[in-house]
């Protein structure tokens, strides 16, 4: 089977990762789905999607730390919106994450959570989720 779910994440900061673990499994679970994959995807340009540590939340902190070192505000951009280190930012993590279920669930290392990364907050951001298998 396939099916195809959107739920809305609500980010409190300019930058703000949000674990949605527990959603997509939520999602995968209802799905039926026992073996397949999971494609997780993000529709916006100043937010992104990965996998990263669940459990030390300086982990996030420092990868952020470390993204605004890459990709800081600089006076030499145009675009007029004034958020182009935003939009660097969320093509270097990237839109979307595929996720293998296996077991009727997410396959996750003991470490890992899927993190919901804003750049350009706080908004409203949408979330969708496709999972298909058997
Ligand atoms: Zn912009």
């Amino acid at each position: 089977m396939t099916t195809l779910s959107v739920f809305d994440v609500r980010t409190g900061g300019e930058t703000d990762w949000i674990n949605i673990t527990g959603e997509v499994q939520k999602i995968v679970a209802a799905s039926g789905a026992r073996e397949g994959i999971c494609v997780v995807f993000v529709p916006h340009t100043t937010a992104a999607v990965t996998i990263n540590e669940n459990a030390d939340p300086d982990v996030p902190r420092d990868v952020n730390l470390a993204l605004n070192a890459i990709s800081p505000d600089r006076r030499e951009f145009h675009h007029s919106e004034g958020n182009s280190a935003a939009h660097t930012k969320t093509s270097l993590v990237g839109p979307s994450i595929t996720l293998i279920v296996t077991g009727g669930r997410l396959l996750l290392g003991t470490w890992q959570g899927i993190w919901f990364n804003e750049y350009d907050g706080p908004r409203t951001r949408k979330v969708h989720v496709r999972v298909m298998g058997e």
